[in-house]
């Protein structure tokens, strides 16, 4: 099943996060999926500008972690797993590409993993040679984030609201620290410490946001402006966006990345040596609305 479309319109590749009944949660495939569109639309000479755009009423509710939950439920003595798009259902992540089994592997395997699927894609995508332009509306949570910064440019609904909530969960952030830069310092650690969303009216008031339009005309905005962006001369943009990205790197913002991922990691291996899990989360409330289920 897909969970991400993929179609060139004139000179503009956009790709559609699909999986508007689950908000666009992101379960292991669906990355694998939006990567491969990512490096289609990089490879495509006929693409001079990508748009990033998402089905349904959210952006994206973030990592979807249902099959990793309900395998390690099901390691603890909980009910059948349940099958997911993300999972094989049968409760044990052993030969399950989707998530790496912590237990086998302890925290190295997470590690690993999100190095490739979390830090990895984000990071390649934030470099592919041409610009990029996210649309979202409605929610955009933990990991949503780490889909649209990456993008050149982001433009939002009036509705548009993000949020990073994981300290709830004991992580210091997503595994891409954009907070910072994004944000400035202040305003991410509000933001981490509460778990409070911005608006899109603040969102664009801090610069994360390009522009705010209505919901109705999200779309023919970015259409738009991928249009007239397609129109400059493709080196020309490519030189543009490695200027403005090299001079944050010189800044720090890419070995700030690199390090602030080994931090989130530390968060991974509290959670494991003390609830068994990769985030701090009552197991055993979660396999009692488990065998409620
Ligand atoms: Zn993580």
């Amino acid at each position: 099943m897909s969970l991400i479309r993929y179609e060139v319109v004139d000179r503009t590749g956009v790709i559609t996060l699909d999986r508007a009944d689950k908000a666009n949660a992101q379960t292991p495939p669906m990355l694998d999926e939006l990567d491969d569109a990512w490096m289609r639309a990089a490879k495509d000479d006929a693409v001079r500008v990508i748009v990033l755009r998402a089905e349904g009423k959210h952006f994206s509710a973030g990592h979807d972690i249902t099959a990793s939950r309900d395998a390690a439920l099901d390691r603890e003595g909980g009910a059948a797993a349940t099958p997911t798009a993300g999972g094989n259902g049968s409760g044990s992540l052993r030969g399950d590409p989707s998530f790496p089994d912590w237990n086998e592997g302890g925290l190295a395997s997470i590690w690993e993993w999100e190095s490739e699927r979390y830090l990895g894609y984000t990071r390649k995508w934030r470099d592919v040679r041409k610009p990029s332009i996210a649309a979202v509306q409605g929610q955009c949570i933990a990991g949503g984030l780490m889909l649209c910064w990456p993008c050149d440019l982001i433009i939002a609904s009036e509705d548009a609201r993000f949020s990073d909530p994981v300290v709830r969960m004991g992580i210091g952030g997503v595994e891409y620290h954009g907070h910072t830069w994004e944000f400035g310092a202040r305003k991410a650690k509000e933001l981490l410490f509460t778990g409070q969303a911005i608006d899109a009216a603040e969102a664009h008031r801090l610069g994360m946001v390009n522009r705010v339009v209505t919901r109705d005309r999200l779309d023919a905005e970015v259409m738009e402006l991928a249009a007239q962006i397609g129109q400059m001369d493709p080196f020309g943009l490519a030189q543009a966006k490695r200027a403005v990205n090299q001079t944050i790197d010189v800044m720090g913002f890419y070995t700030a990345l690199q390090s602030v991922f080994d931090i989130h990691q530390t968060g991974h291996g509290n959670a494991l040596s003390r609830v068994g899990y990769p985030i701090m989360v009552d197991l055993d409330a979660m396999k009692a609305a488990q065998d409620k289920r």
